[in-house]
């Protein structure tokens, strides 16, 4: 497969070499963050999930009152094409759109901006995830510093940054991030689920998380197996102390917790339920 440099990008109606894709300092994305993405894994030459992320894109653009000149159906196109081209058969595809050009700089945003659409894909190890799965992870805590509308899927990720470097220095694959009430909101970029007395638990969807994609499939996996659950908050306490907890998102898919910084959850080893519901996720896929 070609250097990443070298990967095909669109952006704004051309294809183009990623290293010599470029836009202006006056993007309201680089100015501002004032923009969205998403990210569709490829597993095994198949996207995964594409419909789901796809209608969370054109949510996300709704929600921050964002009008491109594509419709789902080119964007479904295009995002096809940069897998051919690339011939991406495992990894991710990134699609990130701004606001665009505006020339002079103010956070008033003008209604003529030309959106600045960028997608193109990036090759990533799904193996060596399956492997890690099967020791599960270790995770550190962080303070959910972000801004409080996390529905929103958006470039503005200072705070996730924050908690994902916090959790590189602890030697930890993902931040477990919680409120000012102690209790867990999502992953720096994934969902946070535990399961206590066979019962699946996940935060309730509201302005505080993301809607994610995995959270949404998992959750009709559970329904076809009638394995309970519920959204609702949990606290520190109660992630300690849980039967079983685990992480999902695109990338990860269904990824085993086994450690919270000092903490060992359970008996330190994956859940059997965890491993049983990434085995029916990836035979969904
Ligand atoms: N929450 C946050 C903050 C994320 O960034 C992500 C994914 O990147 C998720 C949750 C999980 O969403 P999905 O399952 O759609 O990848």
């Amino acid at each position: 497969q070609k250097d990443n440099l070298m990967t095909t990008c669109y952006i704004n109606g051309k294809y183009k070499p990623l290293g010599k894709s470029t836009v202006s300092v006056t993007d309201r994305g680089y100015q501002f963050s004032d923009g969205v993405y998403e990210v569709i894994a490829v597993f095994k030459n198949e996207f995964v999930d594409f419909k789901l992320h796809l209608n969370r894109l054109f949510v996300s653009l709704k929600k921050m009152d964002m009008k491109i000149n594509l419709n789902k159906n080119q964007i479904e196109s295009i995002i096809k094409k940069i897998k051919k081209i690339n011939q991406l058969e495992m990894g991710i595809v990134y699609i990130q759109i701004t606001r665009g050009d505006q020339n002079p700089r103010e956070h008033k945003y003008s209604n003529n901006l030309k959106p600045n659409i960028v997608i193109y894909s990036i090759i990533k190890n799904f193996e060596y995830l399956n492997k890690l799965a099967q020791k599960g992870v270790k995770t550190s805590l962080y303070p959910d510093v972000r801004w409080q509308r996390s529905d929103i899927k958006s470039i503005s990720l200072l705070g996730n940054v924050l908690a994902a470097n916090h959790a590189k220095k602890n030697k930890s694959h993902e931040a477990v991030l919680f409120d000012n009430k102690n209790m867990i909101t999502e992953g720096n970029s994934s969902s946070i689920w535990i399961i206590k007395k066979n019962k699946c638990i996940t935060h309730p969807l509201n302005f505080r998380i993301l809607k994610g994609c995995t959270r949404h499939k998992l959750i009709s996996i559970l329904k076809k197996n009638k394995f309970k659950f519920e959204e609702k908050k949990f606290s520190i306490t109660s992630l300690l102390n849980a039967d079983e907890a685990f992480m999902t998102s695109a990338t990860n898919f269904i990824m085993p917790i086994v450690k919270v910084d000092k903490y060992t959850i359970s008996n330190g080893k994956p859940g059997l339920n965890t491993l049983k519901f990434r085995n029916l996720f990836i035979n969904a896929i």
